[in-house]
């Protein structure tokens, strides 16, 4: 039986390219599309939890535009069992809510889930909210930030470095965990595993395939009206004698109102 992990990975533009917007404000998607290196460590995560429980599945789960393969494939090489990719015109202009929603419905198309893994926060993008809106949509725990997580039975518990310190916390299964970027080292697709990618399940569907009407995901439409360049960084100040730091530090504060 094993575990059943869904992953969510993003496809993202190539980010050595540097990045450009349409006319309606939108992120130019139309060059080498890649697997957000974000992703890489919910991957890598899932991977491991089924090596420790000795057997599992794992389905990664992307909505892209144009049925962009290229990305999950580099998921299925390192290791993953098969991936949906979810593409439809009627998504254009989709934003987080509406992603987090049709992600859900493909997630529902897996049977009995016991863990989602996402990343934190994508590349491009970065919202930051997909995590917490399927949790929401699901009505299960969703633990984020992870930078460790354990599976024992049907109860998970996951570590997250906070200001305070680190949080261990536990829930039951099902639950969606993001993991924080960086916290394992994603292993490299070795020639057998790209071979074997080549043969695996890559299902690209519509809604309909989804069995989910666009009207029933009661999306709200959402457009970008204007982008500013963020402005230049103030030049900081700079205290060489030590022995006035500590009152021009004060100083500073009392300014700002802060003390
Ligand atoms: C007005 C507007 C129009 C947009 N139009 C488009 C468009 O036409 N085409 C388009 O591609 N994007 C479009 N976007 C962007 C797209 O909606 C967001 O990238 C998407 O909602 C995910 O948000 P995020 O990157 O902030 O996710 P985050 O919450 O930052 O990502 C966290 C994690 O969620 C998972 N995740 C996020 N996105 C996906 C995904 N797509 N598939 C699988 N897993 C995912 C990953 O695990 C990721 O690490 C638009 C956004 C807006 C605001």
């Amino acid at each position: 039986m094993g575990i059943n992990i869904a992953v969510l990975v993003k496809q993202i533009p190539d980010p050595s390219v540097e990045g450009s917007l349409d006319s309606s404000f939108r992120f130019n998607r139309s060059g080498k599309i890649v697997l957000d290196e974000a992703d890489l460590y919910g991957v890598e995560i899932a991977l491991s939890l089924v090596e420790s429980a000795g057997e599992g599945k794992i389905t990664v789960i992307s909505m892209v535009p144009d049925g962009e393969t290229t990305g999950v494939r580099t998921a299925l090489a390192m290791g993953a069992d098969e991936a949906i990719v979810i593409s439809d015109s009627a998504l254009e202009n989709s934003h987080a809510l509406a992603t987090a929603k049709v992600l859900n419905a493909a997630i529902d198309t897996l049977g009995d889930i016991d863990l989602i893994i996402s990343g934190t926060e994508s590349s491009d993008g970065y919202t930051g909210t997909i995590p917490a809106q399927i949790g929401g949509l699901r009505n299960i725990s969703a633990l984020t930030f992870a930078t460790s997580v354990e599976v024992n039975g049907d109860e998970i518990q996951i570590r997250r470095q906070s200001n305070e310190g680190i949080d261990t916390l536990k829930a039951s299964l099902p639950a969606v965990v993001s993991v924080t970027a960086g916290v394992v080292e994603p292993r490299y697709p070795n020639f057998k595993g790209i071979m074997a990618a080549k043969s695996k399940p890559v299902s690209v569907k519509s809604l309909s395939d989804l069995g989910v009407d666009f009207e029933s995901l009661n999306i709200d439409s959402q457009s970008v009206i204007s982008i500013d360049d963020a402005p230049n960084r103030q030049a900081g100040v700079r205290i060489e004698d030590p022995s006035i730091a500590a009152d021009k530090i004060i100083e500073y504060l009392q300014g700002t109102g802060v003390l």
